[in-house]
This record gives C-alpha cells, structure tokens and sequence, in this order.
C-alpha cells in the first residue's frame, strides 16, 4: 500500500509515520530529504537543486516530480511508500496520481491527523522544563505532581516566548494550503480522519485499524 499523512505542524504526524513505517516495512518519502539527498549526491540535478535553494528560490514541481519519480520507479520501493510532506497542491496531487499510475501503483489511503489550533496552542504555551533533569511537562497535558517543580525541588521553568505567533501562522498557513489538497482526496474516498488530540498511542492505534484492513 502507498499512504499519504496530513497534519499541521505540532501535530505528532512525524512520531506517527515512524510508528508506521515500522510495523508495516515502508519507506517514508518527504521532499526534504530527497532533495538534500541530491544535493549530497553532487549530480547534475542535485547541483542545480543546491543553486536554486541557495538563491531563497522553491524547487518547480518539476524537479520535485522528477525526484519522486525515481523512487516509484524503484522496484524496492514499490506499493511501500508514505508520503509525508507531499503532495502540497493539486498539481502535485494530479502529478502523483498519473505517476503512480505509470507504475501501476496507487494510493491506498490518505490519513489526516486532525488538531485544533487551541490545543496546538496550549502545547507551546504550557510546555515547562526542569533546568536540571531536562524532564519536560506541560501545564495542560502532563502537569507535574507538585505545582511547577520537578526533582529536588527545582522549580520549572517556561520558556516566555513569541513562538506562538509563528505556529498560528504555520498553522493557518497549512490549513490554507491544504485544503484543497484533501477536497481532491475526499472526492475519491481515501481521507480517514483521525483524532490527533488524543493520546500518543490511541491515534497510532486508531491508525494501525484502518491500515491493516488494507493490508489483509
Ligand atoms: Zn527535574
């Protein structure tokens, strides 16, 4: 089977496909990583990627699809794949379906981890530290056992930030982005929503119901 996962940022969508990637033997493609492999490689293309990031420009669909495609084509890789990050516009998403096609491959499923931009918020802002074990908690989710301390009484501290501004933005910016993307999805039956508020391994296992009646 190939997956497509969808999640704004803060979602656990990365702690998620590792899950996945694990009990069902794949290969978890995302753009980043094929195009900083490029550039490592020092091919023609990978030179030519470096230029192009390097001047503050985005990568065309082209060279994207060009990346992509030599991962479908790969027999090891074959109905083995996740998408992580990719498609980003219908473009892209009309690209991956006639790709795929080429290979007789499809998608199989598309999941999309869904989260409140409340709770997203309440993620950054709770967040607390123990300057001396490193333990993390948060104010919302995780509270420590007594109020604001941690081992040997240190007490917690929060990080007073603007970080908040920036994930509201990433997170609109997603949405936004998105969108469309899941419509094109939605109108072929592969979105399966799931509940990305809930706990770490309820999502997973929320996850591993949906993938393993494809598997059987
Ligand atoms: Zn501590």
């Amino acid at each position: 089977m190939n997956i497509i996962i969808f999640g704004p940022p803060g979602a656990g969508k990365g702690t998620q496909s590792s899950y996945i990637v694990k009990k069902f033997n794949l290969f978890q493609l995302s753009t980043g990583d094929l195009l900083r492999e490029e550039i490592n490689k020092k091919t023609d293309l990978g030179n030519k990627i470096s230029s192009i990031v390097n001047s503050g420009a985005l990568v065309s669909d082209e060279i994207i699809n060009k990346l992509i495609e030599n991962v479908v084509a790969n027999d090891k890789y074959k109905n083995r794949l996740i998408f992580d990050g990719y498609p980003r516009n219908i473009t892209q998403a009309e690209n991956l379906t006639k790709l795929l096609a080429k290979y007789n491959q499809k998608i199989s499923i598309v999941i999309r981890l869904k989260v409140s931009l409340d709770i997203i918020k309440k993620r950054i802002t709770g967040r607390m530290v123990c300057s001396v074990c490193g333990n993390t908690y948060n104010e919302f989710f995780n509270p420590p056992k007594v109020d604001a301390i941690c081992c040997k009484g240190n007490n917690l501290t929060k990080r007073t930030d603007d970080n908040v501004e920036v994930a509201v933005k990433r997170y609109e910016t997603y949405e936004k982005s998105t969108e469309p993307v899941i419509n094109f999805y939605e109108k072929l039956k592969l979105v399966k929503e799931v509940n990305g508020e809930d706990k770490i391994e309820s999502i997973y296992s929320k996850i591993d119901q949906f993938l393993s009646v494809i598997e059987g």
